[in-house]
């Protein structure tokens, strides 16, 4: 199997601090963002468009995780999951109330990962909004779900998988394509 770099740490750097003055400028400043990382990866892109945003604005930018893995509808035991932690409404844990929600993720593919944060997001209150930004959107789309902020468009066939290496788990930064 062999691997294609479709992005390198100066690709990804540069991707990110225009994603990061996207957000300032589409949400007028970032009085009342909140940057939500999802699982592994979304937590460091999270991080780091957290510091660039920090840089534009001279103000810190509140970060969160999140781990879907009990909203995934594509798990058997989710729904048990979900009921166990208070009748299928567990909520995220956080205060979502009239925030400003930017849900982060390192690949967008069929959208049931982001169904499932908005899915979590949602039972913890009422945002005023929820955006969402990836680092590579691979298409293939299942729900009508699309990104507001893209480091990267890349069409891919199902077989195709992107990964994604960042330094904070994977010693550096890089985004491969497999060519099977
Ligand atoms: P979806 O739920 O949209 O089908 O898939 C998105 C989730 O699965 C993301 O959390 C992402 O990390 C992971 N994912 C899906 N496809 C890929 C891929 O090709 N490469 C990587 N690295 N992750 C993927
Ligand atoms: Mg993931």
């Amino acid at each position: 199997e062999q691997h294609r770099t479709l992005m390198d740490e100066t690709a990804i750097r540069r991707a990110l601090t225009r994603i990061a003055h996207e957000i300032v400028e589409r949400n007028k400043g970032i009085d009342n963002v909140l940057l939500v990382g999802i699982r592994t990866r979304g937590i460091y892109l999270a991080e780091r468009l957290a510091a660039l945003i920090e840089e534009i604005e001279g103000k810190p930018v509140e970060i969160i995780d999140l781990d879907i893995t009990a909203y995934r509808d594509d798990r058997r035991s989710a729904a048990a999951d979900r009921s166990k932690a208070g009748n299928g409404k567990a909520g995220c844990g956080l205060n979502v109330e009239g925030r400003r929600i930017l849900l982060l993720d390192d690949v967008l593919y069929t959208g049931r990962t982001i169904r499932a944060a908005m899915d979590a997001v949602m039972d913890s209150g009422r945002p005023e909004v929820i955006q969402l930004a990836v680092l590579v959107d691979r298409g293939h789309r299942e729900l009508p779900i699309r990104p507001d902020f893209v480091g990267k468009n890349v069409p891919t066939s199902k077989q195709e998988q992107i990964e994604v290496s960042l330094a904070e788990v994977d010693g550096e930064d890089k985004v491969t394509i497999s060519i099977s």
